[in-house]
C-alpha cells in the first residue's frame, strides 16, 4: 500500500515539474517577443515630429555607403511632418500600429511586419496609431539630398479614415 502510494506521489511530482517547466518556456518565448530589437535611443528634439518620438542612429550615410538606417518610435498619437525624401525611403514595421500617407491618397494602417516603400520626392507622414505606440526601422537614401520637411500633419489629417 505505503509503495503504492510513493508511486502515485513521485507521478504527480513528475507531472507538477514537467508542467512548471513547459510554463517557464512559454514565458520565455512571450519575453522574447516582446523585447526589441534595436534601442528606442534618445527623444527627437526637433520640430519635425508632433508629440513624443525617439530615435536610434543605427547606420550613418558616408562616402561609401549612401544608405541611412534609423529605428524610430513614436508614443500613441506622435507623427512626422509631411516630409519627402529625394531619393525615397523603406519603412519596416517593427511593432505595434501605426500610419502612412501619400499626399492625396488613403492613410495606410500599417502592423508589425509590414514594410513600405516610399517613392522619391513624395510628400508623405508617418507615425503611431492613436491608441498604440509604433516602431519602424526607417531606410533613408541620401545621395539625392536631406529630407525636404514641410507643413504639420493636422489633427484633421492625423485622424481622418485610414485603410489596411
Ligand atoms: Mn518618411
Amino acid at each position: 500500500m505505503m509503495k503504492h502510494d510513493l508511486k502515485y506521489i513521485l507521478a504527480i511530482v513528475i507531472v507538477l515539474f514537467a508542467s512548471c517547466n513547459t510554463n517557464q518556456k512559454k514565458e520565455t518565448a512571450q519575453q522574447q517577443q516582446n523585447t526589441l530589437v534595436f534601442s528606442q535611443g534618445e527623444k527627437i528634439k526637433n520640430d519635425n515630429f508632433t508629440g513624443t518620438a525617439y530615435l536610434k542612429t543605427l547606420i550613418d550615410a558616408d562616402s561609401l555607403n549612401s544608405i541611412s538606417v534609423g529605428n524610430v518610435t513614436f508614443e500613441p498619437g506622435a507623427r512626422s511632418r509631411w516630409h519627402s525624401h529625394p531619393a525615397g525611403q523603406i519603412l519596416l514595421v517593427i511593432d505595434g500600429v501605426g500610419y502612412y500617407q501619400e499626399k492625396g491618397k488613403f492613410k495606410k494602417i500599417l502592423h508589425k511586419g509590414d514594410a513600405i516603400k516610399c517613392p522619391p520626392n513624395t510628400p508623405h507622414w508617418h507615425g503611431a496609431s492613436a491608441d498604440t505606440a509604433f516602431v519602424q526601422v526607417a531606410i533613408t537614401g541620401r545621395e539625392k539630398g536631406e529630407t525636404v520637411w514641410l507643413n504639420v500633419v493636422t489633427d484633421e489629417e492625423y485622424n481622418a479614415s485610414g485603410r489596411n
